[in-house]
């Protein structure tokens, strides 16, 4: 929640483009980004993450709080690899679009979350 998101960013002041750099409709914050927007669902949902579709919220914290809740620890630990590589790639790929002006795209994103996936599950 404490990430420089262009919702942050504009309520101090400083001039930047207000829209996702996923969806480029919707103005980017934390909540969006990681949770609301098309793109990050689209990633969860390919990679056999939470299903965020029965979400109540649109907040983070309760999205990570319900993967820290599962009792079974072999899912608990996958689901929290699942949302943190997600989370990961997705703002690594919001800062190269804001810093480098490289657009974010689905099959690369998709291929990064697997890999993540795979390393953390085995490192973890
Ligand atoms: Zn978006």
């Amino acid at each position: 929640k404490r990430l420089p998101t262009a919702d942050r960013l504009l309520k101090r002041g400083m001039h930047v483009n207000q829209n996702c750099a996923f969806c480029a409709v919707l103005t980017e914050s934390c909540d969006h980004m990681f949770n609301d927007c098309v793109y990050v669902r689209f990633l969860l949902l390919n990679i056999g993450g939470l299903d965020t579709t029965d979400v109540g919220t649109c907040d983070v914290r309760d999205l990570w709080a319900r993967a820290t809740e599962i009792l079974v620890d072999p899912l608990r630990k996958q689901g929290l690899i699942l949302l943190a590589a997600t989370w990961w790639v997705i703002w690594k790929d919001r800062n190269n679009y804001v810093f480098r002006g490289k657009p974010p795209f689905i099959t690369g994103s998709l291929e990064r979350v697997k890999l993540l996936i795979s390393d953390w599950t085995t490192m973890l």
